[in-house]
Order: C-alpha cells, then structure tokens, then sequence
C-alpha cells in the first residue's frame, strides 16, 4: 500500500507544509532585510530583489469523458478538482495530438498524462500504456502513483535493469502500464518486438517524463529509439499518442517535435497554485586576492553561501544551500558553524549539517524528519537532493552558484516556499561569465525562459549507428526513411550499403553486419576509460574516452562522486588510468594545442563586414602539458609536460569571420587582434549555455587573426562531441540573443583587464594569454552593429540542413576509424570548482 505522502508527491501536488518549528521565521522580504542590515549600501553584494507573487490556482471542471472511479480516486487523494493546464494537455492527447506539458516545478504534470492515459485503459481492456523516465527515483513514484489511481487490472510493473529475469516476462504477458526508459526500450524491447508484439500493437499512449533530460548526444539517440518505437508499433497497427512533460524552456514544441519526429503542441499557461517568494540575485565583490595575470578575484561564492546560511539559522529559518560538490557542501556547513561559533551562537551549531547522496533510505528519512521538526535548520547539500528526497516548505533555499539550466535552478528555488508565508531565495552568482550575467540580467532568470533542450538527430554519429539498429529490427524502406531525417537519412543509408553494413534487397535494406548492432546510447564512441584505484584494485568507475585526455591525464586531480584523487597514471593503450585518494591544496589544468580545419560550409549569413557560418569541422587537440593551480585563486604554482598522442574531432561548429572593414571600425591594431578575438571567443563559449542546454565544458573554441581556410580573422565555437551535439547550431540560430549576452556580461564586469567573470576561462589551451577585454568589446560591438541591420533569419533558415558523408565508417565496417575529442569533452568530469572550496 502506498503511503498518501509519495502519492501526493508523484502527482506533483506540493507536499504539505512543514509543522511550524518553535518561533518560526521571518516571510523572505524581512529575512532579506534582516540579513542586510549592518551592510552598507557600497558593499552590497545584491544585484537585484525579484518579488514572485503567490499565485493562486486556475482549476477546470473535469472532462466529461473522465470516469467517476478515477475522479473518486483522485479526490480521495486530495485533488478535487484539475489544473487549467492539466485539462488542456489531456483533451489534446485524448484528441489524438502528441503534446508536451511544460510547466513548472511540481505543477502537476503527472495528472496531465493519467487523465487520458488511465481513462484510455479503463475503456480497453486490452489497451497498454509505455512509460518512459529518466531517474529511477520517478520511475518509482510513477509506479506508486499509477498503483493507486489505477484500476486493478492495469498491474503497473516496472520493466528495467533491475527487473529480475524471471518478472520480465511477467511484465511483458500482464502489466498494462509498463515503467521502463530509453535504454531499455533500445537493448530489450525493440530488437524483441516479436515478443512484446502483443504489448506493442496496444500500446494507446508513450509517456515521456522529465523530457529536458534528453539532450546533447544521448538526447539525439533517444529522438532516434523513440522514432524506431514509433515505426515498430506502427508495424503492428499502433499509432500511440505521445505526451510529454518538460521543465519550462524556449520553444517546448520545437525541442518535443524533434525528440520525438512529429509535430507537438505545447501547454504552457500554468494554473497551478505557487506561494510567493522573494529571490534574490547576489554577486559576491571583488577582493584583493589576485589569480592569473593578477586577474582580480571575487569572494568565492561558498563563502557568502556560508555566511547565509550562518544568518539564516541564526533567524530560524530553515535553510537549504546547494554547493556544486560535496567537498564544497562540507566546507559550507563547517564554515557555517564556525561563524556561529564565533559568535557566541555555539547551541546552534549541532543544527547545522551537510548532506551528499547516497544516504542508505532511512538516513535521507531522518534528514527529512529532522529538517521538518526544525531539530536540523540549516543543511548544505550537492545537487543529489534534487532527486529521491522528500523536503519541501523551507523558509529559504541559498544557492551557490548557477547549477548549470535554468530547469535545476527552479528545481532548487522550489524546496522553499510555504502556503501561507513568502519564503527567500539567494542565488549567490560564482566568479564565471555565466553566473555574473545572471547577476545582473534578471529578466534571463525570471522573464520568457530563452533557454532551449537541444539535441540534433542528424548527427551522423548517432543516425547512422541509429539506422543499423532500425534495420536490424525490421527492413528500412523509403518512407521510414522520412521519419528518420529524409534526404540526410538516404545519405546515410547509401554510405552504410557501402561499408557493408546494410543489404539492398527490393523489399528495403537488411542489416548486414555481424551479429546485431552494439550501440552505446550514452556513449560518443571512444572507448571509455577505466579509473582504478592503485592500493587496492577497486574499480572506481569510468570515464569518458573523449575526455579522459583532459581529465585524467597523469598528474591531474580528479574528482569521482565528490572524492578527490590524483592520478598516478594514464596507460592510453589499456583506456585505463590508476589513482590514490589525496586531497591536495591545489587542482590541475590541461594545456593543449588545438588545430582547426574546416570541412565544409552549410549556412552562411552575410551581415556586412562580417560574416557568420555554420558547418563541420575537423579538430586535432593534443594535451601537451598540464598545471598545478592553487585551490581559489587559480595561481599558477608549477607545469608538467605530458606525452599524449593528438586526437582528431569531427564535429559542428559556428564561426564568424570579420573584415578588415570590421576590424577597423573595431579600432583594433593588428598587436590586439588576437586578444580580442580570444577574449570574444572566451565569453562567448561561457555564454552559450544560456542559450541551449550544455555547459562550457561541452563546448571548444579556436580564435586567430587570420585563418588559412577563411582568409580571414575567424572565432570559432564548435561542439565538443564527435558529429555535433546541436550546440553550436542553436548559436548560429540566436546569434544576435547570444552575441548580446556575451558583450553584456564583459562590458559590465568591473575588473580592469579580464578576469574569470568575463574573458578568463578555467580550461584555457593557452593560459589565457593573450586576452583583450576592452577589444573584445569593440570587436563585439561591430557585430552586434552588423547584426542589427540583417533581417531576422526565417524560419526556413533556422531548419538544420546538412551535407551527407561526413561520418567516418563505423566499427565493424572496412576502414574503423577512431575519433576522439578536444579539450571541450570535459563535461560533468571537470574537477573540484575552486570557488567551492575556498574561504
Ligand atoms: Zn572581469
Ligand atoms: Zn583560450
């Protein structure tokens, strides 16, 4: 039996607000104020105060086509009547539409989906439902909550690695809602259709939750299985109704319609109930702490975290602080304490606490009970608690540094907030470009979301691979061919009947190869790399091929769920580096020399003196060096040369190029174009992710005065994964939006030269060097200028076109090539940020 508590929490309605602890705290506005008092007005560290009024609930009447035992049902779990959002998206599916919900943070989308889906099983007893998440901690709430919703003949039934063989067939002969996700779809249900054949010709609707968790690359290979389900149920005469549930982002229906490959409608007005809240934008001042070229630092932002979370409980607030690792989550909490120590506040010092993930269950209950009493009031956490833990109605939520979309950052701001009283919310900006034009754009965080889920299934990289997996489960004929991307899908077929991978026969085109194709959906390629450590021989876990160059080259710190570690040895023959636990006062930063060809040209627009490009280019990255860098202040303490061998990248790219016309009005001589270009391309890549869901990691960039394949002075910003990734696709698309940003966040920067807030980039092949603020601006300006006269692209112009034959053949065919990546692989592997760590 389900506990009403984690049905409510399924159904995305907000948990009930926390018992009051004794004396309670201040509503956000006073908190804020409370905490400011005794700064004065130069000092202060807020950039802006954004009130987010409550706002009350929009409710429907139910559809009349929603039987009375589900109405019953759902009203005995304390929803009595649906959200304005939930009744539209369920009448478009019920219609027939493919539709995404994208509203907030615990607005209900769950119910959007059982509406139809549930009333769909009740009509047909036969009827199926796939369901489809990203976690297994929603898969597992899913399972709770369609179990009390439902009637008893649906028997909803997880389906996934953790099933145990002799349940899957269980699953697959009687559950009629079937919980399971994309990679399971890929490995065990398609290449079976045969066997879920009586699943599979019934299914009435796929439910894909948490969708903006498919993006980049692994985004790509999901639109690609969710097209092969797709033509497998249309085979045997389904056509299932997709519904989708995402994080509020640009353009929903754009990035559902892509994953998905049909058009889908988006429900956007959210009628959901929100408590009101005050947020808070903060940016921590500069210091007189120096770091590279003596590049002015800020405090960090686990500092002022610290310091908030001290105040807070010192206010009786109870008070979550997301710090972006667990050292750091450990330094804020101990800081905390320390400061309360000091003063004289020593009987709230056992009320402070710091939380990793990865609790055994009955410890993460008991941080939920001590945190609901009031017996904890202040815990520093990683981003683990984002996931699989119960808290909800704190009084403040503190938030160090920018958790990388915009859907985390309203993920973590939604912990506080009470029905009755506003909470606070602090988002503490990091020394990074991104987190200093937060600071200061607040429109980028409380306006029209501008940031997109990105993925592009025309990656030859994922399609060609996703074509073999498609005929391996049925022959590709020419009209499947039009769901899987047309004319570049035909490209594509034509070079694997080439390389022997698949057979023309007049009925379409059979797979050829040997066995069934191995296809590593979350994978770029490269074989991964084997992190072990050295005393003991235990397997510590895997790293990226692409990015183990960078990330755990010999010598270089690296950091594995929180722990820290160097590395004794890359053995790049074995894929497999050996490290001992060690926890230095310094981090290490890979040197590398990047050479940039250009393949070819896709789209050009000409803006004047400038011109901006989108095509595929060649990168060949050699990590020939690393540094020893002080912990927080990023000085340079020693360099080691390493012996890697270069590694070829083929991949997208966006690229301007400017004239000498450009560079004139610039006003910048031929001694500074260099460090302008540099520091444009710099804040540039630390800007996109603003726009497209990635991070800085994701990205490479190669800046030069004159480029031998333009003729030209040329930045480049190219995606950092074999094939492309959509991210520099989308820069080429939003441009004007992006370039804007970019200028913004450096010309507002008060540094004098550069610093990490604006130009200076943690993951600099050349130390940062050269690098010219006050040019960059200018270069900016000119192509923002440019920008302004050129016509809005159309709609046409922004649809990804793309030239064939730009995959090298696949393992298993005649050639096997290896392509690995550039020093922009680093992503989710990039080591301890020092903002965290430092006091
Ligand atoms: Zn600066
Ligand atoms: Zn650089």
């Amino acid at each position: 039996m389900t506990s009403l508590r984690s049905v409510q929490r399924s159904a995305d309605v907000p948990p009930e607000p926390m018992p009051d602890p004794a004396g309670g705290a201040l509503p956000g506005t006073d908190l804020l104020e409370a905490l400011l008092s005794g700064t004065d007005a130069d000092d202060d560290p807020v950039t802006h105060v954004h009130r987010l009024p409550a706002r009350p609930s929009r409710l429907a009447a139910w559809p009349d086509w929603v039987g009375a035992p589900l109405r019953d049902r759902l009203a005995e779990r304390g929803v009595p009547a649906p959200f304005s959002h939930q009744v539209e998206a369920a009448e478009l599916a019920r219609a027939g539409s493919h539709v995404v919900v994208a509203t907030g943070t615990a607005s209900g989308k769950s119910l959007a989906y059982q509406l139809p889906a549930l009333t769909a099983l009740a009509d047909d007893p036969r009827a199926c439902v796939l369901y489809l998440a990203p976690t297994k901690a929603l898969a597992r709430d899913q399972l709770a909550s369609v179990a009390a919703l439902a009637d008893p003949s649906v028997r909803p039934a997880a389906y996934d690695g953790d099933t145990p063989m002799e349940e899957r067939e269980w699953v697959r002969r009687h559950s009629r809602w079937i919980v399971t996700n994309p990679d399971m779809l890929h490995r065990g249900v398609l290449p079976a259709h045969q066997k879920w054949s009586s699943t599979l010709r019934r299914v009435a609707y796929v439910v894909v939750d948490e969708c903006h968790a498919y993006r980049g690359v692994f985004g790509s290979h999901v639109g690609h299985v969710l097209r092969r389900l797709r033509r497998i149920c249309r085979r045997y005469g389904a056509e299932p109704v997709f519904v989708l549930a995402s994080a509020t982002v640009a353009d929903p229906a754009l990035a559902a319609g892509r994953l998905v490959g049909a058009p889908v409608t988006a429900v956007t007005e959210d009628g959901s109930p929100r408590p009101g809240a005050t947020f808070a934008l903060w940016e921590p001042p500069l210091t007189e702490r120096t770091g590279e070229h003596g590049a002015p630092l800020r405090r960090s932002a686990a500092a002022d975290a610290a310091g908030l979370l001290a105040d807070l409980v010192e206010q009786n607030a109870r008070t979550l602080a997301f710090v972006r690792s667990r050292r750091g989550a450990e330094s804020v909490a101990e800081q905390a304490r320390a400061i309360l120590r000091s003063r004289g506040r020593g009987d709230l010092v056992s009320r402070v606490d710091s939380y990793r993930g990865g609790y055994l269950p009955e410890e993460r209950r008991e941080l939920e009970r001590a945190l609901s009493t009031g017996d904890l009031l202040g815990v520093a956490t990683t981003n683990a608690l984002e996931l699989g833990i119960d808290i909800a109605g704190l009084d403040a939520v503190v938030l160090a540094g920018y958790p990388g979309t915009l859907a985390s950052m309203w993920q973590q701001a939604g912990r506080a907030g009470r029905a009755q009283r506003e909470s606070l919310v602090v988002f503490v900006a990091r020394d990074d470009p991104l987190d200093h034009y937060l600071a200061h754009h607040p429109r980028a965080v409380f306006g029209r979301p501008v940031e997109a889920t990105v993925t592009d299934p025309a990656n030859p990289y994922v399609l060609g691979p996703q074509l073999c997996c498609a005929a391996a489960e049925l022959p590709l004929t020419h009209a499947d061919l039009a769901d899987f991307g047309g004319e570049v899908a035909e490209a594509q077929v034509g070079e694997l009947v080439a390389e022997g991978l698949l057979r023309t026969r007049p009925t379409g085109w059979y797979w050829a190869g040997r066995g069934r194709p191995d296809v590593d959906i979350r994978g770029s390629g490269a074989a991964p790399v084997s992190i072990v450590e050295g005393a003991t021989g235990r397997l510590l876990g895997t790293v990226d091929g692409d990015a183990s160059h960078a990330t755990v080259h010999t010598g270089a710190l690296y950091v594995h769920r929180g722990e820290t570690y160097v590395v004794d040895e890359l053995d790049v023959e074995d894929a497999c580096a050996v490290v001992h636990p060690e926890s230095p006062e310094w981090t290490t930063v890979a040197r590398d020399t990047v050479d940039l060809s250009i393949v070819s040209t896709d789209r050009t627009r000409r803006l004047g003196a400038v011109t901006a490009h989108t095509g595929v280019v060649d990168v060949t990255n050699q990590v020939v060096a690393y540094q020893r860098r002080r912990l927080g202040t990023g000085e340079v303490l020693a360099e080691f040369p390493l012996d890697l061998p270069p590694r070829q990248l083929r991949t997208r790219a966006v690229w301007l190029t400017l004239d000498e016309r450009a560079i004139d009005r610039a006003d910048v001589d031929d001694a500074a174009l260099p460090g302008s270009l540099h520091a444009a391309e710099h804040a540039s890549i630390g800007l996109l992710p603003l726009l497209a869901t990635c991070d800085r990691w994701d990205l490479g960039g190669v800046s030069t005065a004159l480029h031998p394949d333009t003729g030209a002075a040329t930045i480049v910003v190219y995606d950092g994964h074999p094939g492309g990734a959509g991210f520099a696709e989308r820069g080429y698309a939003v441009l004007r939006d992006w370039l804007q940003a970019t200028r913004a966040t450096v010309a507002s920067c008060e540094c004098e030269s550069g610093c990490p807030s604006c130009v200076q980039s943690p993951k600099c092949g050349n130390g940062n060097d050269p690098l010219d603020k006050a040019g960059a601006v200018r270069v900016l300006d000119v192509v923002l200028d440019e920008l302004a006269h050129a016509p809005e692209l159309t709609a046409e112009e922004l649809e990804v076109t793309r030239r064939p034959a730009l995959r090298p053949a696949l393992p298993g065919a005649s050639t096997p090539t290896t392509t690995e990546a550039d020093p922009g692989t680093e992503a989710g592997t990039a080591g301890p940020d020092p903002a965290d760590l430092v006091f």
